[in-house]
């Protein structure tokens, strides 16, 4: 067996689809009392070196489809991380290496000095710019796994396709152990499949993104499938609109569809129907374009975003968190943007409550985009785009798309307004150096200036409004 000394300030990542042993890094180096980190195997080479060079892990576990890039970022970001593989490799450390059932039987986790130290960093884009680590403690991610328990999902046999990278499948993973239930691990969402693992393993709990809620009820419900045992669904992670919530609740009777509300920075959900409230049950078919209200220890208004006014019901203005699970900060980057003056979580979604206190999300106003569910950075694409000899300014904005979430959309300005360079010149320049979520689906406009505040902010939505009026 292999052993390596991992200490408090050590990070281990994880680069991996889920499979059977991508959960053991984690819980492991929780236990070590270390931090853990988790990167998104679907990501490009830059975006990787971006993310790794922040982070420099001592170590980092990988998924047999990930090496290669793994591989090619440690080697630009310059670090000595550790590539452990999981399978079989002869120029990496192998994950086997590393078991050893007999020792760990008399394993005892590390007593934590302090249950607020960092425990997990996940990454997302904030309100503004680049994605930046953001720092979560054990005491969120307990309390957060705890929250999942007590508002009443049946944690007995857990069905979610996404990877560690994202703070909901971590705590599913932590909730669903901590409840003693079972979960399946997949590493591709497969609508077919899913229909197949629904019935055959009896799911109590499912999660899923709102583009694969709709692929579900495009393929439509196949004949003979038992969802008896299915409690609930629960859609997060972008915004699905009503219509389609009905749409689902059709193919799935008897069981509770609901949209459910959160980010990372907040350490996961902060809004839901909780299965444990009548009220909520009752509300959760009355209002089904709502995500609820606010778990346990989170205390949420609305305000707004100009004027930093309270608002009150069925005003639309920037939804506002307070919660002791919120972010330590973003690892080692300046963090004062994410809360406003009065120390409320700034979230950057639009939304309102009702008369009976539940919220609806209608837009964002940070710059973050989804594609599919997946980030995308608008100044990653803006960078790119400034990169174009002719290009003097640029911005990207998100032109909403039912299925897929956010297509990405450049508005830019040329250096020489008389360069006769076309959109689809730009756009084959954009096209060689992005991935797929990244690709302009939006289009490209050229416009004879960027529109800017008095404060020399850019204007975003009215770049929007130019895309949507077009
Ligand atoms: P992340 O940083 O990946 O945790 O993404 C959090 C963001 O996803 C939120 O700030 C919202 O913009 C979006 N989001 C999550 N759930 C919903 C939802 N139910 N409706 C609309 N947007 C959502």
């Amino acid at each position: 067996m292999r052993v390596r000394v991992v200490t408090p300030n050590d990070i281990i990542a994880l680069c991996s689809l889920n499979h059977f042993n991508s959960c053991v890094p984690v819980i492991a180096t929780l236990f070590l009392g270390a931090k853990v980190s988790c990167l998104d195997p679907m990501l490009s080479l830059n975006e990787t070196v971006y993310l790794i060079k922040q982070i420099r892990p001592k170590m980092i576990f990988v998924g047999q489809e990930s090496v290669v890039l793994i591989e090619g970022a440690i080697e630009e970001a310059k670090l000595q991380t550790e590539i452990v593989v999981f399978g079989l490799s002869t120029v990496h450390s192998e994950f086997a290496d590393f078991f050893a059932p007999k020792e760990n039987e008399n394993f005892q986790p590390v007593e934590l000095e302090n249950n607020k130290e960092t425990a997990l960093i996940l990454f997302s884009s904030g309100t503004t710019g680049m994605p930046k680590g953001i720092c979560l403690s054990h005491y969120s991610l307990l309390g957060q796994s705890y929250n999942l328990i007590d508002v009443g999902y049946n944690m007995d046999c857990v069905l979610s396709y996404a990877s560690l990278y994202w703070i909901s499948t971590n705590l599913l993973l932590m909730a669903c152990t901590m409840a003693g239930g079972c979960r399946l691990v997949l590493p591709r969402y497969n609508p077919v499949q899913y229909w197949k693992l629904l019935d055959h393993f009896r799911v109590t709990l499912t999660f899923m993104a709102p583009s694969q809620a709709i692929a579900m009820y495009n393929k439509g419900r196949p004949d003979g499938i038992n969802t008896t045992r299915l409690s609930d669904i629960i859609i997060g992670g972008g915004p699905l609109a009503a219509e389609h919530v009905i749409r689902i609740r059709d193919i799935f009777p008897g069981t509770h569809i609901a949209l459910i509300y959160g980010q990372t920075e907040a350490a996961g959900t902060s809004l839901c129907f909780s299965p444990n409230r009548r009220e909520d049950i009752l509300a959760m078919y009355k209002k089904p374009g709502s995500c609820g209200k606010p778990i346990p220890d989170f205390i949420s208004k609305i305000v707004d975003p100009e004027t930093e006014e309270d608002l009150g019901p069925n005003q639309c203005g920037e939804l506002r968190i307070k919660t002791p699970f919120e972010l330590n900060g973003y690892y080692n980057l300046d963090s004062s943007g994410v809360w406003d003056a009065n120390g409320w979580l700034k979230t950057g979604d639009i939304a309102y409550f009702d008369e009976g206190g539940y919220f609806y999300i209608v837009d964002r106003i940070k710059e973050m985009l989804k594609f599919h569910s997946y980030h995308v950075a608008p100044a990653a694409i803006e960078g790119i785009l400034l990169g174009h000899p002719s290009v003097a300014g640029a911005v990207v904005i998100g032109i909403p798309h039912v299925e897929d979430g956010d297509h990405p959309a450049a508005a830019i300005v040329l250096k020489n307004p008389k360069d006769k360079i076309t959109p689809e010149e730009i756009m084959k320049f954009v096209e060689e150096r992005v991935d797929d979520r990244q690709r302009l689906r939006g289009g490209i406009m050229i416009i004879p200036k960027l529109p800017i505040t008095a404060t020399g902010k850019i204007r975003r939505r009215d770049v929007k409004k130019l895309f949507l009026e077009k």
